[in-house]
Protein backbone atom coordinates (compact mmCIF):
# COMPACT_ATOMS: atom_id res chain seq x y z
CA UNK A 1 0.00 0.00 0.00
CA UNK A 2 1.22 3.37 -0.86
CA UNK A 3 0.03 5.99 0.93
CA UNK A 4 2.02 9.13 1.96
CA UNK A 5 1.28 11.69 5.01
CA UNK A 6 -0.78 14.14 2.60
CA UNK A 7 -2.69 11.32 1.64
CA UNK A 8 -3.50 10.39 5.11
CA UNK A 9 -4.08 13.65 6.34
CA UNK A 10 -6.92 14.34 3.89
CA UNK A 11 -8.04 10.98 4.78
CA UNK A 12 -8.48 12.36 8.42
CA UNK A 13 -9.73 15.42 7.40
CA UNK A 14 -12.74 14.33 5.45
CA UNK A 15 -13.27 11.53 8.06
CA UNK A 16 -13.68 14.29 10.82
CA UNK A 17 -16.10 16.34 8.56
CA UNK A 18 -17.75 13.52 7.62
CA UNK A 19 -17.97 13.29 11.27
CA UNK A 20 -18.94 16.80 12.06
CA UNK A 21 -21.13 16.76 9.36
CA UNK A 22 -23.12 14.14 10.88
CA UNK A 23 -23.39 15.42 14.53
CA UNK A 24 -24.76 18.85 13.29
CA UNK A 25 -27.66 16.74 11.32
CA UNK A 26 -28.23 14.31 13.06
CA UNK A 27 -28.71 14.54 16.69
CA UNK A 28 -31.13 12.04 17.56
CA UNK A 29 -31.74 8.10 17.92
CA UNK A 30 -33.93 8.46 14.65
CA UNK A 31 -32.02 10.34 12.64
CA UNK A 32 -28.74 9.02 13.56
CA UNK A 33 -30.20 5.95 11.92
CA UNK A 34 -29.51 6.33 8.01
CA UNK A 35 -33.11 7.54 6.48
CA UNK A 36 -33.88 4.60 3.26
CA UNK A 37 -34.03 5.06 0.11
CA UNK A 38 -37.59 4.34 -0.51
CA UNK A 39 -40.71 4.84 1.63
CA UNK A 40 -43.48 2.48 1.98
CA UNK A 41 -46.83 4.29 1.74
CA UNK A 42 -50.40 2.71 2.42
CA UNK A 43 -52.27 4.02 -0.67
CA UNK A 44 -56.06 3.53 -1.34
CA UNK A 45 -55.93 1.72 -5.02
CA UNK A 46 -59.49 0.31 -5.09
CA UNK A 47 -62.91 0.86 -3.00
CA UNK A 48 -61.96 -0.66 0.42
CA UNK A 49 -58.51 -1.77 -0.96
CA UNK A 50 -55.44 -0.01 -0.03
CA UNK A 51 -51.85 -1.27 -1.49
CA UNK A 52 -48.32 -1.45 0.22
CA UNK A 53 -46.19 0.45 -2.11
CA UNK A 54 -42.81 1.65 -2.00
CA UNK A 55 -41.48 5.09 -3.89
CA UNK A 56 -38.12 6.23 -3.71
CA UNK A 57 -37.65 9.58 -1.02
CA UNK A 58 -37.14 12.05 -2.73
CA UNK A 59 -34.86 14.58 -2.25
CA UNK A 60 -36.42 17.76 0.00
CA UNK A 61 -35.87 21.82 -1.16
CA UNK A 62 -34.76 24.18 0.68
CA UNK A 63 -38.34 25.32 2.51
CA UNK A 64 -39.61 21.12 3.12
CA UNK A 65 -39.28 18.68 5.72
CA UNK A 66 -38.74 14.90 5.27
CA UNK A 67 -41.10 13.67 8.46
CA UNK A 68 -40.75 10.07 10.04
CA UNK A 69 -44.07 9.00 10.53
CA UNK A 70 -45.02 7.50 14.19
CA UNK A 71 -48.71 7.29 13.79
CA UNK A 72 -51.55 8.14 12.52
CA UNK A 73 -55.52 8.33 13.01
CA UNK A 74 -58.32 6.68 11.53
CA UNK A 75 -60.87 9.60 10.60
CA UNK A 76 -64.48 9.23 9.67
CA UNK A 77 -63.39 10.99 6.81
CA UNK A 78 -61.08 8.20 5.74
CA UNK A 79 -63.55 6.01 6.21
CA UNK A 80 -65.99 7.55 3.53
CA UNK A 81 -63.25 7.50 0.84
CA UNK A 82 -62.38 4.15 1.99
CA UNK A 83 -66.05 3.19 1.18
CA UNK A 84 -66.89 5.39 -1.60
CA UNK A 85 -64.48 7.67 -2.79
CA UNK A 86 -67.00 10.90 -2.65
CA UNK A 87 -63.48 13.33 -3.44
CA UNK A 88 -62.26 11.17 -6.33
CA UNK A 89 -59.50 11.10 -5.11
CA UNK A 90 -58.50 7.21 -5.55
CA UNK A 91 -55.36 6.66 -5.70
CA UNK A 92 -54.47 8.61 -2.72
CA UNK A 93 -52.43 8.11 0.74
CA UNK A 94 -54.76 8.86 3.04
CA UNK A 95 -53.66 10.08 6.68
CA UNK A 96 -54.15 13.02 7.92
CA UNK A 97 -53.76 12.83 12.00
CA UNK A 98 -50.47 11.56 11.74
CA UNK A 99 -47.57 12.70 13.70
CA UNK A 100 -43.83 11.45 13.52
CA UNK A 101 -40.19 13.34 13.72
CA UNK A 102 -38.23 15.34 11.53
CA UNK A 103 -35.30 13.43 10.00
CA UNK A 104 -34.59 15.91 7.64
CA UNK A 105 -34.97 19.46 7.05
CA UNK A 106 -34.51 22.37 4.30
CA UNK A 107 -31.96 25.11 5.12
CA UNK A 108 -34.69 27.73 5.36
CA UNK A 109 -37.10 25.40 7.79
CA UNK A 110 -36.36 27.53 11.47
CA UNK A 111 -39.69 27.88 13.15
CA UNK A 112 -43.29 26.04 12.94
CA UNK A 113 -46.26 28.04 12.47
CA UNK A 114 -46.82 29.13 15.86
CA UNK A 115 -43.46 30.65 16.20
CA UNK A 116 -41.36 27.88 17.94
CA UNK A 117 -38.20 26.77 16.62
CA UNK A 118 -38.02 23.62 14.91
CA UNK A 119 -34.72 21.13 14.92
CA UNK A 120 -33.75 17.60 13.74
CA UNK A 121 -35.82 15.35 16.13
CA UNK A 122 -38.55 17.11 16.84
CA UNK A 123 -42.13 15.69 17.10
CA UNK A 124 -44.32 17.64 14.52
CA UNK A 125 -48.06 17.66 13.32
CA UNK A 126 -49.76 19.70 10.16
CA UNK A 127 -52.70 21.59 9.74
CA UNK A 128 -53.79 22.97 6.62
CA UNK A 129 -51.55 23.54 3.20
CA UNK A 130 -52.07 27.29 2.24
CA UNK A 131 -52.36 28.26 -0.86
CA UNK A 132 -53.34 31.67 -1.62
CA UNK A 133 -56.16 32.02 1.03
CA UNK A 134 -55.70 35.44 3.48
CA UNK A 135 -58.51 34.25 5.39
CA UNK A 136 -57.05 31.49 6.92
CA UNK A 137 -53.55 32.93 8.66
CA UNK A 138 -52.34 31.48 12.01
CA UNK A 139 -52.91 35.64 13.70
CA UNK A 140 -56.63 36.00 12.25
CA UNK A 141 -58.31 33.14 13.35
CA UNK A 142 -61.63 33.80 14.04
CA UNK A 143 -62.57 34.32 10.27
CA UNK A 144 -63.38 30.97 9.44
CA UNK A 145 -62.61 27.23 9.62
CA UNK A 146 -60.41 25.37 7.30
CA UNK A 147 -63.15 23.18 5.65
CA UNK A 148 -61.69 24.25 2.36
CA UNK A 149 -58.31 24.19 2.70
CA UNK A 150 -55.91 21.27 1.27
CA UNK A 151 -54.09 18.93 4.03
CA UNK A 152 -51.56 16.19 3.67
CA UNK A 153 -53.81 12.74 3.75
CA UNK A 154 -56.47 14.29 1.22
CA UNK A 155 -54.23 15.51 -1.56
CA UNK A 156 -54.08 13.73 -4.81
CA UNK A 157 -51.24 11.71 -5.97
CA UNK A 158 -48.11 13.59 -7.39
CA UNK A 159 -44.49 12.23 -8.06
CA UNK A 160 -43.82 13.11 -4.79
CA UNK A 161 -46.11 10.05 -3.78
CA UNK A 162 -45.56 10.71 -0.04
CA UNK A 163 -48.59 13.11 0.86
CA UNK A 164 -50.07 11.45 3.65
CA UNK A 165 -49.33 9.99 6.78
CA UNK A 166 -50.12 6.18 6.41
CA UNK A 167 -47.11 5.68 5.42
CA UNK A 168 -43.34 5.57 6.35
CA UNK A 169 -42.07 8.74 5.81
CA UNK A 170 -43.67 12.38 4.56
CA UNK A 171 -42.50 14.84 2.81
CA UNK A 172 -44.17 18.25 4.14
CA UNK A 173 -43.63 20.96 1.81
CA UNK A 174 -42.86 24.96 2.72
CA UNK A 175 -46.10 26.68 3.07
CA UNK A 176 -47.85 23.89 5.23
CA UNK A 177 -49.13 24.79 8.70
CA UNK A 178 -46.30 22.71 11.01
CA UNK A 179 -46.51 22.73 15.18
CA UNK A 180 -43.95 21.45 17.31
CA UNK A 181 -45.50 19.24 19.63
CA UNK A 182 -42.50 17.60 21.02
CA UNK A 183 -43.75 17.77 24.63
CA UNK A 184 -46.94 15.39 23.87
CA UNK A 185 -47.03 12.00 23.96
CA UNK A 186 -47.56 10.10 21.01
CA UNK A 187 -51.53 8.96 22.21
CA UNK A 188 -51.94 13.03 22.81
CA UNK A 189 -49.87 13.89 18.87
CA UNK A 190 -52.50 11.52 17.17
CA UNK A 191 -55.75 12.83 19.17
CA UNK A 192 -55.12 16.41 18.27
CA UNK A 193 -56.93 16.66 15.18
CA UNK A 194 -60.18 15.10 16.45
CA UNK A 195 -59.90 17.12 19.79
CA UNK A 196 -59.47 20.45 17.47
CA UNK A 197 -62.70 19.78 16.23
CA UNK A 198 -64.15 19.77 19.53
CA UNK A 199 -62.11 22.81 21.10
CA UNK A 200 -63.63 24.77 18.04
CA UNK A 201 -67.17 23.10 18.96
CA UNK A 202 -66.80 24.60 22.29
CA UNK A 203 -65.65 27.94 21.25
CA UNK A 204 -68.67 28.24 18.98
CA UNK A 205 -71.38 27.04 22.06
CA UNK A 206 -69.13 29.66 24.03
CA UNK A 207 -70.35 32.66 21.53
CA UNK A 208 -73.94 31.99 22.83
CA UNK A 209 -73.71 33.35 26.27
CA UNK A 210 -75.26 30.43 27.42
CA UNK A 211 -72.34 28.05 28.44
CA UNK A 212 -71.41 28.56 32.22
CA UNK A 213 -69.30 26.94 35.14
CA UNK A 214 -72.66 25.95 36.70
CA UNK A 215 -74.54 24.84 33.10
CA UNK A 216 -76.56 21.95 33.18
CA UNK A 217 -75.05 20.23 29.91
CA UNK A 218 -76.40 17.66 28.05
CA UNK A 219 -74.06 15.81 25.25
CA UNK A 220 -75.53 13.41 23.03
CA UNK A 221 -73.84 10.65 21.29
CA UNK A 222 -70.93 9.35 23.02
CA UNK A 223 -69.02 8.07 19.95
CA UNK A 224 -65.12 9.73 19.78
CA UNK A 225 -66.92 13.56 19.21
CA UNK A 226 -69.03 13.00 21.96
CA UNK A 227 -66.54 11.73 24.56
CA UNK A 228 -63.70 14.44 23.59
CA UNK A 229 -66.50 16.90 23.80
CA UNK A 230 -67.21 15.58 27.73
CA UNK A 231 -63.44 15.96 28.96
CA UNK A 232 -63.18 19.53 27.05
CA UNK A 233 -66.20 20.89 29.13
CA UNK A 234 -64.46 19.03 32.45
CA UNK A 235 -61.30 20.60 31.62
CA UNK A 236 -63.25 23.94 31.11
CA UNK A 237 -64.78 23.44 34.86
CA UNK A 238 -67.94 22.31 33.58
CA UNK A 239 -69.27 19.43 36.10
CA UNK A 240 -72.74 18.88 35.65
CA UNK A 241 -72.55 17.55 32.40
CA UNK A 242 -75.04 14.08 31.67
CA UNK A 243 -74.17 12.22 28.48
CA UNK A 244 -76.79 10.14 26.34
CA UNK A 245 -76.32 7.08 24.30
CA UNK A 246 -77.74 4.20 23.62
CA UNK A 247 -74.83 2.10 24.13
CA UNK A 248 -73.65 1.05 28.00
CA UNK A 249 -70.42 0.43 27.32
CA UNK A 250 -70.05 4.34 26.00
CA UNK A 251 -71.94 5.56 28.48
CA UNK A 252 -69.75 4.01 31.17
CA UNK A 253 -66.53 5.58 29.18
CA UNK A 254 -68.76 9.00 29.13
CA UNK A 255 -68.63 8.67 33.25
CA UNK A 256 -64.34 8.14 33.05
CA UNK A 257 -64.36 11.23 30.82
CA UNK A 258 -65.93 13.30 33.20
CA UNK A 259 -69.82 12.52 32.39
CA UNK A 260 -71.98 12.82 35.73
CA UNK A 261 -74.68 11.26 35.09
CA UNK A 262 -75.85 9.02 31.32
CA UNK A 263 -78.99 8.09 30.16
CA UNK A 264 -79.34 4.91 27.95
CA UNK A 265 -81.72 5.87 25.46
CA UNK A 266 -82.85 2.51 24.85
CA UNK A 267 -83.98 2.28 27.98
CA UNK A 268 -87.08 5.02 27.48
CA UNK A 269 -90.26 4.55 25.36
CA UNK A 270 -90.46 7.82 23.24
CA UNK A 271 -89.38 11.40 23.34
CA UNK A 272 -91.32 12.51 26.14
CA UNK A 273 -89.99 9.32 28.60
CA UNK A 274 -86.47 10.25 27.21
CA UNK A 275 -86.96 14.16 27.61
CA UNK A 276 -88.07 13.27 31.18
CA UNK A 277 -84.90 10.96 32.08
CA UNK A 278 -82.57 13.46 31.47
CA UNK A 279 -84.63 16.19 33.20
CA UNK A 280 -84.14 13.60 36.46
CA UNK A 281 -80.94 13.91 36.17
CA UNK A 282 -80.92 17.37 36.35
CA UNK A 283 -83.23 16.99 39.26
CA UNK A 284 -86.17 18.15 37.10
CA UNK A 285 -84.70 20.46 35.13
CA UNK A 286 -83.73 21.06 31.18
CA UNK A 287 -80.75 21.03 29.82
CA UNK A 288 -78.86 24.92 29.64
CA UNK A 289 -77.10 23.46 26.90
CA UNK A 290 -77.06 20.88 24.42
CA UNK A 291 -74.14 19.09 22.41
CA UNK A 292 -75.47 16.75 19.48
CA UNK A 293 -72.48 14.95 18.10
CA UNK A 294 -74.00 11.99 16.76
CA UNK A 295 -74.74 12.06 12.73
CA UNK A 296 -78.75 10.81 13.49
CA UNK A 297 -81.72 13.03 12.04
CA UNK A 298 -83.79 11.82 14.87
CA UNK A 299 -80.92 12.58 17.73
CA UNK A 300 -81.39 15.97 15.93
CA UNK A 301 -84.82 16.34 16.25
CA UNK A 302 -85.12 15.33 19.59
CA UNK A 303 -82.35 16.94 21.12
CA UNK A 304 -84.70 19.94 21.82
CA UNK A 305 -86.87 18.69 23.88
CA UNK A 306 -84.05 18.16 26.08
CA UNK A 307 -83.33 22.37 26.38
CA UNK A 308 -84.52 24.69 28.43
CA UNK A 309 -86.42 28.09 27.28
CA UNK A 310 -84.00 30.16 26.57
CA UNK A 311 -81.35 27.46 26.47
CA UNK A 312 -78.73 26.92 23.53
CA UNK A 313 -77.53 24.37 21.21
CA UNK A 314 -74.26 23.36 19.81
CA UNK A 315 -75.10 21.24 16.33
CA UNK A 316 -71.62 19.59 15.43
CA UNK A 317 -72.97 15.77 14.78
CA UNK A 318 -73.20 16.26 10.72
CA UNK A 319 -69.91 16.17 9.65
CA UNK A 320 -71.26 14.91 6.39
CA UNK A 321 -75.48 15.05 4.95
CA UNK A 322 -76.58 12.87 6.86
CA UNK A 323 -80.33 13.45 5.42
CA UNK A 324 -83.11 16.12 6.74
CA UNK A 325 -84.20 16.30 10.55
CA UNK A 326 -87.89 17.15 11.58
CA UNK A 327 -88.57 19.78 13.62
CA UNK A 328 -91.15 22.04 14.90
CA UNK A 329 -90.11 25.33 14.46
CA UNK A 330 -92.26 26.92 16.93
CA UNK A 331 -92.34 24.24 19.48
CA UNK A 332 -88.45 23.90 19.42
CA UNK A 333 -87.17 26.84 18.38
CA UNK A 334 -89.25 29.96 18.54
CA UNK A 335 -91.33 29.55 21.52
CA UNK A 336 -88.71 28.71 23.74
CA UNK A 337 -86.05 30.77 22.53
CA UNK A 338 -83.59 28.17 21.72
CA UNK A 339 -79.85 29.81 20.59
CA UNK A 340 -78.15 27.59 18.14
CA UNK A 341 -74.96 27.44 16.28
CA UNK A 342 -73.57 24.72 14.07
CA UNK A 343 -69.64 23.98 14.02
CA UNK A 344 -67.49 22.17 11.37
CA UNK A 345 -63.71 21.28 11.52
CA UNK A 346 -61.79 24.22 13.30
CA UNK A 347 -59.63 27.20 12.72
CA UNK A 348 -55.62 27.03 13.52
CA UNK A 349 -56.40 29.09 16.78
CA UNK A 350 -58.49 26.73 17.47
CA UNK A 351 -55.37 23.82 16.81
CA UNK A 352 -53.13 25.59 18.85
CA UNK A 353 -55.71 25.51 22.02
CA UNK A 354 -56.22 21.60 21.48
CA UNK A 355 -51.85 21.50 22.58
CA UNK A 356 -52.88 23.06 26.05
CA UNK A 357 -56.09 21.27 26.26
CA UNK A 358 -54.53 17.85 26.00
CA UNK A 359 -51.59 18.56 28.92
CA UNK A 360 -54.94 19.81 30.78
CA UNK A 361 -56.61 16.84 30.16
CA UNK A 362 -53.77 14.50 31.11
CA UNK A 363 -53.04 16.43 34.22
CA UNK A 364 -56.45 16.13 35.38
CA UNK A 365 -56.30 12.22 34.91
CA UNK A 366 -58.65 11.78 32.07
CA UNK A 367 -58.38 8.69 30.14
CA UNK A 368 -57.24 9.90 26.51
CA UNK A 369 -55.60 7.32 25.79
CA UNK A 370 -58.26 4.81 25.97
CA UNK A 371 -60.01 6.86 22.94
CA UNK A 372 -57.57 4.99 21.06
CA UNK A 373 -59.10 1.85 21.20
CA UNK A 374 -57.32 -0.29 18.31
CA UNK A 375 -53.63 -0.04 16.64
CA UNK A 376 -52.55 -1.52 13.97
CA UNK A 377 -49.01 -1.45 11.95
CA UNK A 378 -49.22 -0.09 8.33
CA UNK A 379 -49.23 -3.32 6.50
CA UNK A 380 -52.88 -4.27 8.15
CA UNK A 381 -54.43 -1.14 7.37
CA UNK A 382 -56.92 -2.56 5.34
CA UNK A 383 -58.08 -4.32 9.13
CA UNK A 384 -57.46 -1.33 10.51
CA UNK A 385 -60.60 0.29 8.01
CA UNK A 386 -62.09 -2.80 8.27
CA UNK A 387 -62.51 -2.71 12.33
CA UNK A 388 -63.17 1.08 12.16
CA UNK A 389 -66.47 0.54 9.63
CA UNK A 390 -67.38 -2.03 12.33
CA UNK A 391 -67.89 0.73 14.75
CA UNK A 392 -67.06 -1.19 17.71
CA UNK A 393 -63.72 0.46 18.69
CA UNK A 394 -63.39 4.57 19.04
CA UNK A 395 -60.07 5.51 17.62
CA UNK A 396 -58.18 3.52 15.62
CA UNK A 397 -54.85 4.28 14.83
CA UNK A 398 -51.75 2.85 12.24
CA UNK A 399 -48.63 2.47 14.70
CA UNK A 400 -45.58 2.68 12.90
CA UNK A 401 -42.31 0.90 13.83
ZN1 LIG B 1 -60.09 13.74 10.71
Amino acid sequence: MDMNSANVEAIVKQVLEGMLEKSVSAPTPAARGTIPATSKVAMLTALEHYDIKEYPIPEIGDDDMLVKVEGCGVCGTDAHEFKRDPFSLIPVVLGHEGTGEIVKMGKNVKKDSAGKDLKLGDKVVTCMIFKDNPDITMYDLNKQNVGGADVYGLLPDDDIHLNGWFADYIVIRGGSTVFNVSDLDLDSRILIEPCAVLIHAVERAKTTGILRFNSRVVVQGCGPIGLICIAILRTMGIENIVAVDGEQKRLDFAKEMGATKSVNFKDHKGIEALSGAVADCFDGHLADFAFQCTGSPVAHANIYKFIRNGGGLCELGFFINGGDATINPHFDICSKEITTVGSWVYTLRDYATTFDFLKRAKGIGLPMSKLITHRFPLDQINEAHVTNLKMEGLKIAIINQ
